[in-house]
């Protein structure tokens, strides 16, 4: 049978597609920070930003931004 495609597998041998935080949108509320399960998301000077060597592409900050600041 033919292998699922995974999106986490494919995430960590090209890096891409990649989840995004668009600074214009943020508010810097800090939720996707909360939410991170592996801590792959830092504030800098206000607004959130991923850490794409730690971040797996698993799309939980996706869904709690209030902003759609995620993507
Ligand atoms: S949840 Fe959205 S608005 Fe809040 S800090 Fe994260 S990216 Fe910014
Ligand atoms: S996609 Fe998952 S691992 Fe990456 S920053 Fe968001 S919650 Fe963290």
């Amino acid at each position: 049978m033919e292998k699922q495609y995974d999106v986490r597998e494919q995430h960590t041998h090209t890096r891409a597609p990649y989840t995004y935080i668009q600074p214009m949108l943020c508010t810097g509320c800090g939720v996707c920070l909360e939410v991170c399960p592996f801590q792959a998301i830092r504030m800098e000077e206000g607004k959130a930003v991923i850490d794409k060597e730690l971040c797996k592409n698993c799309k939980i900050c996706v869904r709690v931004c209030p902003e759609g600041a995620i993507m």
